[in-house]
C-alpha cells in the first residue's frame, strides 16, 4: 500500500484488507471472536507470538481497516476506534493519569468534555485548572509540579476561538507532560495537531467523519509507545470498544470526507460574509475570515476556515429563536458537521448546563447562534438565511 498518497486518496484505498472473496468495499466482519485451528495455533495467539484477532473488544477486522485509514489522514503511528466521541475523551485522559495528578484544560470545551475534567476526574483524585485558553502565559501560570495532561479543543464550541496548539506543546514538552487536543470542529484535513507538536488526537467520527448523520463514533491517534503504555490495557478491559457495523459506516463516511468539507466550508464561509452584511447581527466569528480576532494563529495552524461559524444576533434570545423558526433549508439541531445544514442556539441547548457567569466568560450571549454548513447549494443557503432574517427585527 502506498505510504506517499495524498488524503483523498489515503481516505478511499487506506488500510483496505480484502478477504478471499475479492470484494470491492470494505467487508463487514460483525462477529464477536474468532476460531483456532487447533490448540496451540490458540496459545500462540494469545502469547502474542502470532498475529491476528482475538475478541471484537480488544481489535477486529473492519475496525482495523477504520483505524488504519485514520493513522494514515492524521499521520500517526497507532489509533484505537472507540464507540462514541466521548470515550475517547474519556479513555484519552483517564488512561494516562492516577489520583495525585493535575490536568490543565482551556475552559472553552464541548460540555461532556467539562464534565469529565471538572466532575468525574476529581472524584478519583485528579486535580485540574480551567482556564482561558486563548493565551499562552494562562497554560504556563496553571502548570504544577504534578501537572501531567493538557487538554484543548480548537476551534472552540460555539465561539470558535482557537488555541496556539504548537505554543502549549511547546510548555508541555519542558515539563514532560502530554497534549491532547480534540480536532473535531478543525477536521483531521484542516488542522494536523500531531505536526504542531500535540502528542494524542481525539475526534467524535459522529461528526464529520460520518458526516451523515447515522453513527456514534469516535477514536484515538497518537504514537505506538503512548499507547501501548497507556491505552492499550485500559481499551481492552474497560470496553469502549466501536461496533464493527459502525467503523464500516466510518468507513465509507471518510471516504468522501475531503469533498464534504470541501463544500461544507465554502458554504460557511459565504454564510459567514452574507450574515456579515446584515443590520440584523451585531457580530460574525469565522475562523476563515480575516476579522477573526486570532486570524494570525489561524493562518500559522489551519489550512482553511472550518464548516461552522458563530454569531450573535442584535436582538438577543427572541432574535436567535424567530431566526431559526424562520429557517426552512437550515434544519435546527445541536448536531454539527452533517451534510444537511443544521442550527443551534447554545444557550438553551449545548451550553444550557453553565452558570450565566461561566457562559458570559466563554462569550456565549442571549444572541447567539452557532451554525454548522452542509453541502446543499451555498445560493439556497443563503436565499433561505435572506428570507428567515425579515422575521427579525434589526
Ligand atoms: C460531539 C463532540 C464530542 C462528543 O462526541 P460524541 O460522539 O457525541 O460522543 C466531543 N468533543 C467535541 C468537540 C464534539 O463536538
Amino acid at each position: 500500500m502506498s505510504k506517499n498518497w495524498r488524503p483523498a486518496t489515503q481516505l478511499v484505498h487506506g488500510g483496505t484488507t480484502r478477504s478471499n472473496h475479492g470484494e470491492t468495499s470494505e467487508a463487514i466482519f460483525m462477529t464477536q471472536g474468532f476460531v483456532y485451528d487447533s490448540s496451540e495455533a490458540a496459545e500462540a495467539r494469545f502469547k502474542g507470538e502470532t498475529d491476528g484477532f482475538i475478541y471484537a473488544r480488544y481489535g477486529s477486522p473492519t475496525n482495523d481497516m477504520f483505524e488504519q485509514r485514520m493513522c494514515m489522514l492524521e499521520g500517526a503511528e497507532d489509533a484505537r476506534a472507540t464507540a462514541s466521541g466521548m470515550a475517547a475523551v474519556s479513555a484519552a485522559i483517564l488512561c494516562q493519569l492516577k489520583a495525585g495528578d493535575h490536568i490543565v484544560a482551556a475552559r472553552a470545551l464541548f460540555g461532556s468534555c467539562r464534565w469529565v475534567v471538572e466532575t468525574l476526574a476529581p472524584k478519583y483524585g485528579i486535580e485540574f485548572t480551567l482556564i482561558d485558553g486563548r493565551f499562552l502565559e494562562n497554560w504556563e501560570k496553571a502548570v504544577k509540579p504534578n501537572t501531567k495532561v493538557f487538554f484543548l479543543e480548537s476551534p472552540t464550541n460555539p465561539t470558535l476561538e482557537v488555541v496556539d496548539i504548537a505554543g502549549v506543546a511547546k510548555i508541555a514538552n519542558a515539563i514532560g507532560a502530554k497534549v491532547i487536543v480534540d480536532n473535531v470542529f478543525a477536521t483531521p484535513l484542516l488542522q494536523k495537531p500531531l505536526e504542531l507538536g500535540a502528542h494524542i488526537v481525539v475526534y467524535s467520527a459522529t461528526k464529520h467523519i460520518d458526516g451523515q448523520g447515522r453513527c456514534l463514533g469516535g477514536v484515538i491517534l497518537s504514537d505506538k509507545e503512548w499507547i501501548n503504555e497507556n491505552l492499550h490495557d485500559y481499551f481492552r478491559h474497560t470496553g469502549p470498544a466501536l461496533s464493527p457495523f459502525n467503523a464500516w459506516t466510518l468507513l465509507k463516511g471518510i471516504e468522501t470526507l475531503p469533498l464534504r468539507v470541501r463544500q461544507q466550508s465554502e458554504n460557511a464561509a459565504r454564510v459567514a460574509d452574507f450574515l456579515a452584511e446584515q443590520s440584523q447581527i451585531a457580530k460574525v466569528i469565522y475562523p476563515g475570515r480575516k476579522d477573526h480576532p486570532q486570524a494570525d494563529i489561524i493562518a500559522r495552524q489551519m489550512k482553511g476556515g472550518s464548516t461552522l461559524v458563530c454569531f450573535e444576533l442584535k436582538g438577543g434570545k427572541d432574535a436567535a429563536f424567530a431566526l431559526q423558526n424562520a429557517l426552512d433549508t437550515v434544519l435546527i439541531s445541536n448536531n454539527l458537521g452533517d451534510s444537511k445544514s443544521l442550527i443551534t442556539h447554545p444557550a438553551t441547548t449545548t451550553h444550557k448546563n453553565l452558570s450565566d457567569e461561566a457562559r458570559a466568560e466563554l462569550g456565549i450571549s442571549p444572541g447567539t447562534v452557532r451554525f454548522s454548513a452542509g453541502i446543499e447549494d451555498s445560493e439556497d443557503l443563503i436565499e433561505d438565511f435572506a428570507r428567515a432574517l425579515k422575521s427579525v427585527q434589526a
